[in-house]
This record gives structure tokens, C-alpha cells and sequence, in this order.
């Protein structure tokens, strides 16, 4: 442990676009905030090539390059952007306390959360490798779905998000293959109606992905397994999306903050509050419906108003 305890006004866990944005708000407003980066520096969007839908980028920019300048628009008002991972929390006084590789301690007067969530994928070789390679693996369709314009996809899941995903991908595809690997969906009757009722989707139940195939750069088509005969056929397809669920990035909050069942941050309704004063939440920590980098970026806002409006209370 540290002997030298830091004090601050403000503290940013997490350098997304919610936490850069989070940073820009809070820097403007003097409260000299810090900002811990994380394992991931500029949070997922580095792991894209193409953003194509963030406003004020007419010929869409790169992932890391949009990061970058965000980053830079921070550190222009005097964010003070740092390495570390936070490690360990303790919100029960009124200064929270929060410690940096386990090491350095630190007392802020308000904290931003904006630790993001990590898409789950189901961990095959393949997928990882088209995944990597940018070559038509993708976790987001809204995100993704419009490179793949009047092509056939294929998308695994059975959940409320992957009917949302197979429809909005429906919209945009030639063809839609959907893959349930029970005999039935985890999704709303809703939701499973309104897939079922779309011509261009096709459902396989029964069925897992055997193998993402492809020629090294690109996906060409996906090898499937009928679970109940053990048969494989192929799928033709130049998308392969995976909407399995999210993990929020919330496990070191768990016994201070109210989570849901998922282990998203449950904030106060139109706000950015936690269940903790002082404590707020911008970004897909708190976000299982959204999920954009605009609507990060937008919540980060919030939390730096909420965060610098809570410390004009208390003067
Ligand atoms: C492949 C891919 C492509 C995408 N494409 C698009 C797109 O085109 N358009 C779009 O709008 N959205 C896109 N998204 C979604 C978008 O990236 C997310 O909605 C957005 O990044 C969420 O921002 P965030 O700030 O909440 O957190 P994240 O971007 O998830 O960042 C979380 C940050 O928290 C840090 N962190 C986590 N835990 C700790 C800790 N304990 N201590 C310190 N730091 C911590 C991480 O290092 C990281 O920096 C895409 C996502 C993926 C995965």
C-alpha cells in the first residue's frame, strides 16, 4: 500500500468515449479530473476500423484515430490522463476511495464510472481470427450491418438483443440465417414473432457454429452443426454476427452500487447518479439498449454536469 494518499475532486475509471467526453466537461468546468485508462486504452472502439456513424465525421474515421483526438481534446482543458487499472473500491463515507493497481490510493470527492462492457463471442479460433482481422466477424449491427448491404449474414443467438440484431440486419441484408442452438428462443414471445414473421430471416433451431469459414481475410460462409442429428452443413454468408450478451465491467463496484441482474449499473432515471451520492455512470456500463459510441460520449456528458452540479451543492 501506498503511504502517500492523492486527493482529487474528480475521478474518471475507464478512457471510452464516455469517459473522454466525461473528461472534456469535467476539465472546462475546473475540476481537474483524472483519468485512468484501463487495460484498454480508448476502450472498444479501437478494435474497429470503421466508424461510420458518429456525427462531425462525414467520410467516417477509424476507431483508434477517433480515440486519439478525443484523447487530445481531453488533455487540452488538462484532463490528466494516466496508465492503471482500478483495482478496488470503497464507497460506504463520503469521500470514496479508490485504488490504482492495487498500490496507489486515492480519495475523490466524485467518481465517474465509465468502464464500458466487453461483448461475449463464443470463443472459436475462427471467429477470433475473422474477428481480429477485421474481415466480417462483428459483435454490433447496428454498428456493422450496413457494410454487408444486399449480402447474406448469418447471426447466433436467441435472446431479446439477437431478434432485435436478425431484424435490424433483415432490413438491410439479402438473407438472414439465425442460429438457436436450443430447440426453442430465450426472447420475448414478442420478439420471437416479429423474426419469425420476416420472410428473409431463416431460424435453424437445434444449431451451433461448427466453424466460421473463410478464405484467411475475409468470411465466406459458416459450417453448422444440427445439434439433435450431429449432421454439418454449410451456410454461405460474408457476416457473421454474435449477439450473446455483453459483460458490463462492473465487477469491483458489485458491493457498493446497485447493479442489475446482468451486473449493469443501475442509474437514477434520466440522470447519470448511482445509487451512491457522488457517484456516477456514463456509457455502456449502464447501458444494455444503446450501446454507441454517441450515446456513451452523451452519458458522459451527463455524469461530468452531475458530477460538477453535486460539488456546487456541497460548497
Ligand atoms: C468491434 C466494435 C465495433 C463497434 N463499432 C461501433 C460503431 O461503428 N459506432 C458506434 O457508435 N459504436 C460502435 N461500437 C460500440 C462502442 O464501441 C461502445 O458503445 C462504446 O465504446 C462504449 O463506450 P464506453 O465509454 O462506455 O466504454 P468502452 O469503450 O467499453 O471503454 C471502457 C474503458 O474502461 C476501461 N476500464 C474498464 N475497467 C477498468 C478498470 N477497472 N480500471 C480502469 N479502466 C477500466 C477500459 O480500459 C476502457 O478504456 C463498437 C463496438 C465494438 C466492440
Amino acid at each position: 500500500m501506498s503511504d502517500t494518499i492523492e486527493k482529487i475532486k474528480c475521478l474518471i475509471i475507464g478512457s471510452g468515449p464516455a469517459g473522454y467526453t466525461a473528461a472534456i466537461y469535467a476539465a472546462r468546468a475546473n475540476m481537474y479530473p483524472v483519468l485512468y485508462q484501463g487495460t484498454q486504452p480508448g476502450g472498444q472502439l479501437t478494435t474497429t476500423n470503421e466508424v461510420e456513424n458518429f456525427p462531425g465525421y462525414p467520410d467516417g474515421v477509424t476507431g483508434p484515430d477517433m480515440m486519439i483526438q478525443l484523447q487530445e481534446q481531453a488533455k487540452r482543458f488538462g484532463t490528466d490522463v494516466r496508465d492503471g487499472w482500478v483495482t478496488k473500491v470503497d464507497f460506504s463515507g463520503e469521500i470514496h476511495k479508490v485504488w490504482v493497481n492495487d498500490t496507489k490510493e486515492i480519495h475523490c470527492e466524485t467518481v465517474i464510472i465509465s468502464t464500458g462492457a466487453s461483448a461475449k463471442y463464443l470463443g472459436l479460433p475462427s471467429e477470433q481470427h475473422y474477428l481480429q482481422m477485421g474481415g466480417g466477424v462483428s459483435a454490433c449491427a447496428v454498428c456493422d450491418g450496413f457494410f454487408y448491404r444486399n449480402q447474406e449474414v448469418v447471426i447466433v443467438g436467441a435472446g431479446d438483443s439477437a431478434c432485435e440484431e436478425a431484424h435490424y440486419l433483415s432490413k438491410l441484408c439479402k438473407k438472414v440465417t439465425m442460429l438457436v442452438r436450443s430447440e426453442k428462443f430465450r426472447a420475448s414471445r414478442i420478439m420471437e414473432e416479429r423474426v419469425r414473421k420476416t420472410e428473409n430471416i431463416e431460424i435453424l433451431l437445434h444449431t451451433e457454429t461448427d466453424e466460421v469459414l473463410g478464405d484467411g481475410n475475409v468470411v465466406t460462409g459458416i459450417r453448422v452443426k444440427n445439434r439433435a442429428t450431429g449432421e454439418t452443413s454449410e451456410i454461405p454468408a460474408t457476416g457473421f454476427f454474435v449477439a450473446i450478451g455483453h459483460k458490463p465491467n462492473t465487477d469491483i463496484f458489485k458491493d457498493y452500487l446497485a447493479l442489475d441482474e446482468t451486473g449493469y449499473i443501475i442509474n437514477e432515471p434520466g440522470t447519470s447518479k448511482t445509487s451512491v451520492p457522488g457517484v456516477f455512470v456514463g456509457g455502456d456500463a449502464a447501458d444494455h439498449v444503446y450501446r454507441q459510441a454517441i450515446t456513451a460520449a452523451g452519458t458522459g456528458c451527463m455524469a461530468a454536469l452531475d458530477a460538477e452540479r453535486y460539488l456546487a451543492a456541497k460548497e
